[in-house]
């Protein structure tokens, strides 16, 4: 195939036709949107202005109001059917998923596919908001809590998923009586402009009890997303993305007390034990590494590999990254597509010449031209063979690098895991019943997801989903999620005649 901007260009085109966007949203304006797999200009969008943002968050505002009274199974009805949406656009979204970001197809089909499990895992919980009736020690009273929508959501999402983070907060947020309004990165609008067609679609088809407002999107730069962490109408910020935005980020909401959903980088690590079923650790580690061109908060960024295996597994790794397919991310068989930007790679090069000035030996990692696409940035994954886990091995570059060293002793190795700033994806590759119970102990890792025998990318939707530390603390897209886009009322109902006070306090008048 070949590789044309032009013919990107008129296939985007035609995909955002196909999907329901107005020609009109995405020609003309003056947010260029990229390509990563040419470089090149695909759209023009329009942006929102500051007067336009303070109108969608008033008609959000607005929209709660009427949206908090529908039954939260029928709310659930409206997710059934952006589920059955998003079914039939899935082809269509998917690839324009990997246009706009660089993932391979399966990655952008699979991105969707995700946004559907959302909905459906939703839509069972419309109909499970459950609170608790709790035991009073008084007489002739009951006791029980009760949960209430909580106002307007604010979602800011990263370039990497650009789509399945809105879901993740969006269906639950729907179902628990949120409207939402999104801001989407300013690298991916038009997968977002895409997603809100497709929600239009579900609206219309829903009926009168969806008031206006009740989804829209802000498009444009970090300036937005900050509009909605400073408006008292938002009720509730989940924020995906660095954790340098989340140091941003988090203060501010925390200063005017809204609550904070707060996704933010990983350092992620696997251990690789003397027991491990090593074939197994070597597909999970190509994966987690290489895949979605380690551009995943989840990435496998760095491994701790037993003395006693040291040699042999790096060899087969080595293999791995010296052969794996680097290309055209719409291409069968592409493993590596490109990465996101420019800035993206020389983030890159420089955590390499970090890792070399600290002693590491760094094999790959360069440009890598085959398609002789000067405006786009393909790379060979990089693996580099550290002395100690140091330099920039501690923090999170966004690129396909894997840092390898080597351990004697599974608590020294799970000591090392955990000394990082980030603490959101671990796995332990074991055979062992003691290593593996010892890595998912309190004593183990101290990630949000710990997993044994799996990498630590590839999150399933109905686990709770996030991390420790500067990570954020933020859980979505499962288990009790939902809480956080709602408020607990406790209530106290006394149907007797006396009025017992709690402790046996006296206050007779
Ligand atoms: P980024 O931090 O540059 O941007 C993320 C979003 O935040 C964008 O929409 C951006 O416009 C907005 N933003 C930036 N500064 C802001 C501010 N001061 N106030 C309000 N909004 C602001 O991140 P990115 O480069 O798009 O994505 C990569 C990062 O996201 C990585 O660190 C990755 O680990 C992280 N990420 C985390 C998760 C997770 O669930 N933990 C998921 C995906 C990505």
């Amino acid at each position: 195939m070949a590789l044309a901007a032009s013919n990107l260009a008129q296939e985007t085109a035609a995909l955002l036709q196909a999907l329901g966007v107005p020609r009109e949203r995405t020609t003309g304006g003056s947010l260029a949107v990229h390509t990563p797999i040419t470089g090149e200009v695909i759209a023009q969008v329009h942006g929102t202005s500051a007067a336009e943002a303070d109108a969608k968050i008033g008609q959000a505002q607005d929209a709660f109001i009427a949206w908090r009274h529908v039954p939260p199974p029928r709310r659930g009805e409206l997710v059934r059917l952006i589920g059955e949406e998003l079914r039939a656009a899935k082809g269509d979204l998917g690839r324009l998923v990997s246009l706009e970001t660089g993932k391979i197809l399966s990655e952008g089909r699979g991105e969707v596919q995700e946004m559907i499990d959302i909905c459906d895992f939703a839509v069972g919980q419309s109909r499970q908001l459950y609170g608790l009736a709790i035991a009073t020690e008084r007489r002739d009273h009951r006791m029980m809590e009760t949960w209430h929508p909580l106002g307007v959501c604010g979602v800011i999402s990263a370039f990497n998923f650009p789509v399945a983070v809105w879901s993740w907060n969006a269906a639950l947020a729907l179902v628990c009586g949120d409207p939402v309004v999104w801001k989407p990165s300013e690298k991916t609008p038009l997968t977002a402009l895409a997603t809100l067609a497709i929600v239009g679609r579900a609206l219309a088809r829903f009926g009168d009890d969806a008031p206006a407002g009740l989804c829209a999107a802000l498009i444009g730069g970090p300036a937005l997303g900050e509009a909605l962490v400073d408006d008292d109408r938002v009720k509730v910020v989940s924020a995906t993305g660095s954790t340098r935005m989340g140091r941003a980020v988090g203060p501010r909401l925390a200063k005017r007390f809204a609550r904070a959903i707060l996704e933010l980088g990983g350092n992620n690590a696997a251990i690789v034990t003397r027991s491990a079923d090593q074939d197994l650790a070597l597909r999970a580690i190509a994966f987690a590494a290489i895949g979605t061109a380690g551009q995943r908060c989840t990435t496998l960024r760095r491994v701790f590999l037993h003395d006693s295996i040291y040699a042999p597994f790096l060899e087969r790794l080595k293999r791995v990254y010296r052969t794996i397919a680097i290309g055209d991310p719409l291409a069968a068989g592409t493993l590596l597509g490109p990465l996101i930007d420019a800035r993206a790679y020389e983030t890159m090069q420089r955590a390499l010449q970090a890792a070399r000035e600290a002693g590491g030996t760094v094999h790959g990692g360069e440009r890598w031209d085959g398609l002789g696409l000067p405006q786009a940035y393909y790379v060979r994954p990089a693996l580099v063979e550290m002395p100690a886990q140091t330099g920039p091995m501690l923090q999170e570059t966004f690129a396909p690098i894997l840092y390898v060293t080597r351990y004697s002793d599974l608590p020294e190795a799970i000591g090392l895991q955990n000394a990082v700033g980030a603490g959101l994806s671990s796995s332990i590759f074991t055979l062992d019943l003691r290593e593996a119970e010892l890595f998912l102990s309190a004593a183990g890792s101290d990630c949000g997801i710990a997993n044994v025998n799996i990498g630590p990318s590839g999150a399933e939707i109905g686990g709770a989903f996030g991390g420790e530390k500067e990570t954020g603390g933020g859980r979505e897209a499962g288990s009790d999620a939902w809480k956080a886009y709602m408020r607990r009322a406790t209530n106290t109902v006394n149907y007797g005649t006396a009025l017992p006070l709690a402790q046996g306090v006296e206050f007779t008048v």
